[in-house]
Formats: structure tokens, sequence, C-alpha cells
């Protein structure tokens, strides 16, 4: 574990259920302007963009947004991070988020105390570690720096992974699986996952240098959150390597990100996903 960053303190997480209430904030026109800019949102229609906009002022109302470890939450921090949390659930009925209240943001990584934790059934992460954390029942942590380099378009989004370790999370411990909708077929959905994982495990064990995020093979979990990241934010990425995980990812989410960022011109013919920071904001 590095010794950088601000190390998470459980104190702060309780002192957040007190200073900072529900629906603190509004949604911040300019902060929302610039969040749709990004790749990630390419391609939605105005009837899509419209309804997005309505779940993250939804979401803004149900969640006590906090800043931790010196930095000061705002409007705009909050409806950016709003707008990346509600791409998944756009075409999902119910309140997928509902039974949880806090989204504590650190300014940059922060030190996880991982054994302590751990009695109160935290999920850990490697890659991620200090970038975010969903707890079961309890808060959403992120790093405030990894939110800035979510919605490029290069298959990284903090945002998105750690709140669909809350979807994942609605049937139980983050497994991987979250629940289903009617109509989907769960050996399909295994079947596809298995192959997957146990594909990326030997490539990633064997060395290979693979165009997904090799963390993802940490665990059924962080390959469920990784894979959702790509396929909001690089679907060609995701089509190419595991088309079968593609077409559940679609079913679950009932969005077709591929087709859209296609129409949108973007797609086909990019680049491969880079990891990394100092790259150019669009
Ligand atoms: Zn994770």
């Amino acid at each position: 574990m590095r010794d950088t960053g601000t190390r998470l303190n459980p104190l702060d997480l309780l002192a957040s259920l007190f200073d900072s209430g529900r629906g603190a904030y509004a949604l911040d026109e300019a902060a929302w302007r610039a969040a749709l800019a990004l790749p990630v949102f390419a391609g939605l229609d105005a009837e899509e963009l419209s309804r997005l906009r309505g779940l993250a002022q939804g979401l803004l109302a149900d969640k006590a947004f906090s800043g931790a470890g010196g930095l000061e939450m705002d409007a705009a921090m909050a409806t950016t991070i709003a707008a990346f949390a509600v791409l998944p659930v756009l075409e999902l009925e119910e309140n997928w988020y509902a039974g949880w209240v806090e989204v504590v943001v650190y300014p940059g990584e922060f030190i996880f105390d991982g054994e302590q934790m751990d009695e109160t059934g935290v999920v850990h992460h490697v890659r991620h570690a200090r970038s975010g954390e969903a707890m079961a029942g309890g808060p959403l942590v992120l790093s405030w720096q990894d939110v800035e380099w979510s919605g490029r378009g290069e298959g990284f989004n903090v945002v998105i992974h750690e709140f669909t370790h809350k979807l994942d999370m609605r049937n139980g411990e983050a497994n991987g699986r979250p629940p289903l909708h009617a109509g989907m077929d769960p050996a399909a959905w295994a079947l596809a996952w298995q192959a997957a994982y146990d594909d990326l495990c030997r490539r990633v064990d064997g060395g290979e240098d693979t165009q997904i995020d090799p963390y993802a093979s940490e665990s059924p979990a962080e390959f469920f959150a990784v894979l959702s990241e790509y396929f909001f934010e690089a679907p060609h990425v995701l089509h190419a390597e595991y088309p079968a995980v593609y077409r559940q990812l679609a079913q679950f989410y009932r969005q077709d990100t591929l087709a859209r960022r296609g129409q949108a011109g973007i797609g086909d013919n990019a680049a491969q996903p880079q990891q990394g920071m100092g790259y150019e904001r669009t």
C-alpha cells in the first residue's frame, strides 16, 4: 500500500451524516452542459437527455453529497457525479439506487483501512482501491481527481464503476450478478460472464497486455463493474473482446451503446483506450 493520499477516516463518513443533508445541491447548469459534452454521453437524443436530466435531479435530491479530506463539495461537482451516475439507470424503471444516502468525495486517492472495514461488509478494490469504494448499504466514496478523468470514452469511469457495484448489491453481496430483468436468461448470463472472466484471467495470468484493464480479473464483482465502465465508455472495445457479455449488458442496461456511439461518429475506428492521465478533455 502506498502511503500517499488522504487516509479514509471512518469518522469522516459518520460526520458526513450530520453536516450535509440530502438534496443540498441543485443541478448546476454549467456543470451539466460540460458533462454532456463528454464522449460518454455522445449519441443520446433529446428525449433521452431530458430523462437523464430528470434522473440526475432526482439523485441530487435523494443523496447527501459531502466532501472529505479537505474537499469542499459544491453543486457543480455533485452535478457532474450525478450525470455519470444516472447513465446506467437511464432505462431502468425502479429506483435502483434506493436504500443508501451518502456520496463522500475525497480530493484524490484515499487510503482505505481494509481490515477495519472488513467486518462491516465493505467491498475492496485494488486498481480503484483508492479512487472509489462502494459499501454495502452504506456510503459510496469517490476520488474527485478520478471523477475528472472519467467520461472521456477511454474505458475509465470511477462513478459508473462504483454505482454499478451498487446495482450488483441489489440482491446481496457484490458478486457480478445483479438482479436480472424478466425475460433475461440467467443461464445465458452466467455462461457469457464465466467464459469471459475465465478468458481474461487466463490472459492476465499469462502476462498478456490485454485491452480490458487487468484489474477486471480481480473478482467477478470487479469484472462486472469494469466491463460496465467499458460498456458505456468504450463499447467498441468490449464488443470486440467479449460480444456475448456486451449483449448481456445491453439487455441489462436496456441500452445499445455501440450503436449510439457509432451514430455519433465514435466507435469502429476509435483508438485503443488509454489508461493514465494528462490527456485533453474534450
Ligand atoms: Zn470495484
